[in-house]
């Protein structure tokens, strides 16, 4: 089978290429996936690459997201035939991924593919989507409503979670204003349903004082950094910022002020360990809520062979929307 193998050198150094290599030297788990599609998410970046201090072991096979048919089982729960998706979990960093025809898995990690998604579609959600439902769900549950004056923002618009984060709100019904670094992803953004477009630079500076004016009403942010300190000081009373991801750095240089003084709520979003339940719930409002005339606006197409430059891409904020290899 095919697959994108990440081996050491004695010097430290990373390669990846890919290689013919036997089924059998796959991981020991309860179920064979035949690969179909998979994708490139930030994470994926690091994988391929330098391994970023998520790669346990080498040789390795990256990949945290694939879509396939179940060619074997040793759970009831699948059956040969059965299409999955898989996300998270530490798989594609701890274990063996997607990057591969064929991939060997616990049946724990699997979820069935919603009816109405194929998995070229799931693929093209992927983690970066995934974890955008899960940030709706939670603003949504902490009383985010589309009837709010207000808009909702969305950072580090034109990557993948921000990508779909705007097409889901949009087509609930939300404001949305879509953060972007990028200038000429503007009509990008429009077209997913961004109804403003805030220059990075508007918003990349640290806060001058602990609160400034009112002005959105929830925040999808994927940068996190000085980025997310300044949001907070703008965030409605009682409105709430899902924190995703550190695209733009780990750091939180922020004050109390918010959460004291407007009962801003900071939301932690995590979807590597998300319960099965939740994982389906999201899966379902993501067949439900996000078009998939947007979501196909937003596929840039690959293979196995494109990903070790899309991988150094995406760690460069290069990469816009969401990328769908395919595999099988
Ligand atoms: P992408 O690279 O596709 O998107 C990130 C976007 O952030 C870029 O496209 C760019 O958008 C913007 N950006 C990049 N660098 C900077 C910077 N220095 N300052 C401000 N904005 C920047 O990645 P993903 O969408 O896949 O992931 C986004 C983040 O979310 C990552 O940090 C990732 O690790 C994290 N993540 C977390 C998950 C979780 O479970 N919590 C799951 C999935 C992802 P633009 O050009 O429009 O400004």
């Amino acid at each position: 089978m095919k697959a994108l193998l990440v081996e050491k050198d004695d010097d430290g150094k990373t390669h990846a290429a890919v290689q013919d290599i036997e089924e059998s030297r796959l991981p020991d788990a309860d179920v064979m996936v035949a690969i179909e599609y998979s994708t490139v998410n930030y994470k994926d970046g690091l994988c391929i690459g330098s391994g970023g201090g998520l790669v346990r072991n080498y040789p390795h096979v990256p990949g945290i997201d694939f879509a396939g048919t179940v060619e074997a089982s040793d759970d009831d729960r699948y059956k040969p035939g059965d299409k999955v998706i898989l996300t998270g979990w530490r798989v594609g960093e701890a274990h063996w991924g997607g990057y591969a025809e064929k991939a060997r898995v616990k049946t724990d990690w699997l979820v069935p593919l919603p009816e109405g998604l194929t998995t070229r579609q799931a693929m093209a959600v992927g983690t970066a989507g995934f974890t955008a439902m899960l940030a709706v769900m939670a603003l949504e549950d902490h009383g985010l409503s589309p009837d709010k004056p207000e808009p909702v923002l969305v950072t580090g618009a034109s990557g993948g979670v921000g990508s779909v984060a705007t097409a889901i709100l949009a087509n609930l019904g939300y404001k949305v204003a879509a953060v972007t670094g990028r200038p000429d992803n503007a009509g990008y953004l429009e077209d997913l349903g961004a109804t403003q477009i805030v220059p990075r630079d508007d918003l990349a500076e640290a806060p001058k004082r602990p609160l400034d004016s009112e002005t959105w009403a929830g925040c999808i942010d994927a940068v996190g950094g000085t980025m997310l300190a300044r949001v907070l000081t703008q965030i409605v009373y009682g409105g709430s910022v899902a924190a995703v991801g550190l695209a733009g750095g780990p750091q939180l240089p922020a004050t109390v002020i918010p959460f004291l003084l407007r009962g801003v709520n900071l939301l932690g979003i995590d979807s590597v360990m998300q319960p099965y339940d939740n994982r389906v719930r999201a899966w379902e409002r993501i067949t439900k809520d996000l078009p998939m005339d947007k979501l196909e606006a937003m596929i840039q197409p690959a293979t196995l062979d494109d990903l070790p430059k899309l991988g150094a891409d995406i760690l460069k904020g290069q990469v816009k929307g969401r990328v769908v290899v395919k595999i099988g």
